[in-house]
């Protein structure tokens, strides 16, 4: 598989890299950045009609790992765009409830462990 790295994916999306939103705080290992990937690919298209006026006014301001699991904070102008931000929501919560089987270090079928996700490789390494 073609693992990306997490330069590529800042790189790729808009909403990771908007210069005129405070730099994005990214820290999380290689398992979940595929699933950052989609995530990110997803809200992209969801806001790619927006002008670019809106755009600049969403973005990601942080991307980690809380408790075993991925937390993506999106800031997004909440009353402009109720239905768009409900798909959006519903995306990140699937996201987050997925991270939970999936190794944060190298992206096989993972299971929570005390604060991380790990397969059973990673873990005897952990
Ligand atoms: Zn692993």
């Amino acid at each position: 598989m073609n693992q990306l790295t997490i330069e590529q994916i800042k790189d790729k999306y808009g909403i990771l890299h908007n210069p005129k939103a405070p730099k994005c705080r990214f820290s999380v290992e290689n398992g979940w950045l595929r699933l950052i990937d989609k995530l990110s690919s997803f809200i992209e298209f969801q806001i790619k009609d927006l002008s670019n006026e809106d755009k600049d006014k969403i973005y990601v301001t942080q991307i980690k790992n809380k408790f075993g699991g991925l937390r993506y904070y999106l800031n997004f102008p909440e009353k402009d765009y109720p239905d768009i931000q409900y798909k959006i929501d519903g995306a990140i919560a699937f996201a987050e409830s997925l991270s939970f089987h999936i190794c944060q270090k190298c992206g096989n079928e993972g299971k929570q462990q005390g604060w991380h996700t790990l397969c059973n490789n990673c873990n005897i390494g952990a």
